[in-house]
């Protein structure tokens, strides 16, 4: 009885397993596919000023709606894309097409507006990265100083030296970097302080009980204060509420990004938004033809 019920156990688990395994196989050949055929699309979500209420820029935002799968989050194929290697090109096209969606922006007037890319550990550790981002810059036209790169703890878990080197060449072109999801990893501010960074993203999942828990809101005070300390500048992900606003307004954060205000949005949808919220300051490129 005990084999009999242990074989069932088994197969029980096989047949599980078997699905999360072809739900893989599918993702990775339906993600192939999909860039191949250009499939991929780049939303962006605003980032504001807490205090102007100005849009400072956007963070872009990889989707994919797949005509078999349906919408699939990047949080499901951004990992599968990393273990495949299919990051590499993915993250070149995205760049590419973030530098240069964001001049085009920057030609219809709004030319104060600075691009946020996410930039996986394994992209950022490909040795012609820094190479690769120069080369963009110069094909799209993108002014360096409206180019921030996204970039978790994880590019400095290997060789912090090299880490450092290519953040400072980064800097020196005049790209910006952030650290995202701060909080969830084991970065702790003593190690960053390390990193020449320039905006610390701190991670929704801190943000979410900002107004009911005492203690993260404790510590999302304390993580502003000394960013400010270390001369960085703080982004709050995540905000869906006005009270988190003003909690967020009171411990002195500087930017805020979240479906409080907006949700990311597809390139026309966010032109159409651009054109709501900040007018593009009048008679600067009287040349350059008008309209999104
Ligand atoms: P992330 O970089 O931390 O991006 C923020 C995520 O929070 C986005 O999820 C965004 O849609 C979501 N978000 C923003 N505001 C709110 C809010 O108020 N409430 C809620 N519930 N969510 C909010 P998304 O677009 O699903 O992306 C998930 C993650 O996938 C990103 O986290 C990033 O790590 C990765 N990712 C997305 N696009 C790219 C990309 O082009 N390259 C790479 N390497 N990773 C990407
Ligand atoms: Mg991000
Ligand atoms: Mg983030
Ligand atoms: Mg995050």
């Amino acid at each position: 009885l005990a084999k009999e019920y242990g074989r069932n156990q088994y197969q029980e688990y096989s047949a599980e397993y078997g699905e999360l395994a072809d739900r893989r196989v599918q993702l990775e050949q339906g993600l192939r596919k999909a860039f191949e055929r250009s499939e991929l699309e780049l939303y962006y979500q605003p980032k504001l000023d807490i205090f102007s209420n100005q849009i400072t820029g956007m963070e872009s935002l990889l989707r994919w709606n797949d005509e078999v799968l349906g919408s699939v989050s990047p949080a499901e194929f951004i990992p599968i894309a990393e273990e495949t290697g299919l990051i590499i090109p993915i993250g070149k096209w995205v760049l590419e097409e973030a530098c240069r969606q964001s001049k085009e922006w920057h030609k219809n007037g709004y030319s104060s507006i600075h691009v946020c890319v996410n930039i996986s550990s394994k992209q950022f550790l490909q040795d012609d990265f820094v190479s690769m981002v120069e080369q963009i810059l110069e094909e799209t036209g993108l002014c360096p100083k409206f180019l921030n790169l996204e970039i978790t703890e994880g590019i400095a878990l290997y060789n912090v030296h090299d880490a450092v080197n290519k953040l400072e060449k980064l800097k020196q072109i005049g790209v910006s970097i952030s650290l995202d999801d701060f909080g969830t990893g084991y970065s702790s501010l003593s190690y960053i302080k390390s990193l020449p960074i320039d905006f610390l993203k701190i991670d929704r999942s801190f943000i979410k009980d900002i107004i009911l828990n005492y203690q993260d809101a404790a510590i999302i005070d304390s993580i502003i204060s000394l960013a400010h300390s270390l001369g960085l500048k703080v982004v709050a992900e995540g905000v869906e509420a006005h009270q988190q606003l003003t909690a967020l307004e009171q411990m002195g954060c500087d930017e805020i990004q979240g479906f409080y205000f907006a949700k990311p949005m597809a390139n026309h949808d966010f032109a159409k938004f651009l054109g709501k919220k900040n007018k593009p300051s009048q008679s600067m490129n009287s040349g350059t033809p008008s309209g999104a």
